[in-house]
């Protein structure tokens, strides 16, 4: 790695520059790549979503990542990534996609992978929800670079502004903790928000919430209308699975006229497994 040029002259010399269409606000501080990829490894098999310049990928080889696979939509950079290819020793596969379209998961047999990036803000909670909802679960940690708001949603505790259907899916499958705060004057070209590096790590089979699925849809319903009592919010979603609500929440314990940022995970959990009994029995 110490025979590349600099990240800059990386770029430059393959007449590379940020296009707003791919999401690209580039780290070119090594110090900073180095921070977060100590988060991620050493570790035998390591994904990164959308390398860019390579600065993270660069990190990731140094920090001991046996073999690390890259994922890039942006074919203007596979040139510049297979500069570092040529001096990581085998270690480094590099493919050319979009990753909302690729099965990660097959891209090594270890168990379990890890996944470390600087995710573009498009499509990052999209990834991340997938990842989640992954079945079987073959990653134990996700480090994420994402905008500091979108982190705080995912780490977001009840009865506060943040707290919705990210931190519900996330924390019924990982803790999840902010590692720490990225300004936005560290990227080039700086975006209009800060950022932040959270750490999700893989709960237990037993501690993790099955039901992905259909928690997915409670959430999206009782948090699609925040401001809306229980009652009211999940309706629809009763209706259209055949289900009476009232019967629901009250098998559920929980009481109608609470909203649903006072609803803890577990309140949810007891709320998707009480639907999906009566469900079956509709
Ligand atoms: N990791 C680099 C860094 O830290 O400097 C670049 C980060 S930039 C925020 C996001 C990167 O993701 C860009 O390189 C962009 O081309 C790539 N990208 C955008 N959408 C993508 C997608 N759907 N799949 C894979 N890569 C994508």
């Amino acid at each position: 790695m110490d025979s590349l040029p600099t990240l800059t002259a990386s770029l430059k010399a393959h007449n590379l520059f940020a296009k707003k269409s791919f999401g690209q606000h580039f780290l070119l501080d090594l110090n900073l790549t180095d921070k977060i990829a100590k988060l991620a490894a050493p570790h035998p098999a390591v994904i990164e979503i959308g390398p860019g310049p390579g600065g993270l990928t660069r990190s990731l080889l140094n920090a001991g990542t046996d073999r690390l696979y890259v994922i890039e939509k942006d074919p203007r950079f596979l040139p510049l990534l297979a500069d570092i290819k040529n001096v990581a020793n085998g270690r480094l596969s590099l493919q050319e996609a979009d990753a909302l379209k690729v099965d990660i998961a097959m891209l090594d047999t270890h168990r379990p992978l890890r996944i470390c990036a600087n995710l573009p803000y498009n499509v990052g909670t999209k990834l991340l929800v997938n990842w989640l909802s992954a079945q079987p679960v073959f990653w134990d940690r996700l480090v994420l670079m994402l905008q500091k708001e979108v982190a705080m949603r995912i780490a977001a505790s009840p009865n506060t502004k943040a707290y919705g259907r990210l931190a519900v899916l996330a924390q019924s499958v990982a803790t999840t903790h902010i590692a720490f705060d990225v300004p936005a004057s560290a990227f080039t070209p700086p975006p209009k928000v800060d950022s932040a590096v959270i750490v999700l790590d893989a709960l237990s089979d037993e501690k993790r919430y099955p039901d992905l699925k259909m928690l997915g849809r409670v959430t999206a319903a009782a948090f699609g209308q925040r401001r809306k009592m229980l009652r009211k919010s999940l309706r629809n979603l009763a209706s259209d699975l055949n289900v009476n609500l009232d019967i629901w929440l009250e098998a559920a314990n929980i009481d109608p006229s609470i909203r649903p940022e006072t609803l803890d995970i577990k309140g949810f959990h007891t709320l998707t497994d009480t639907l999906t009994r009566l469900g079956s029995t509709a």
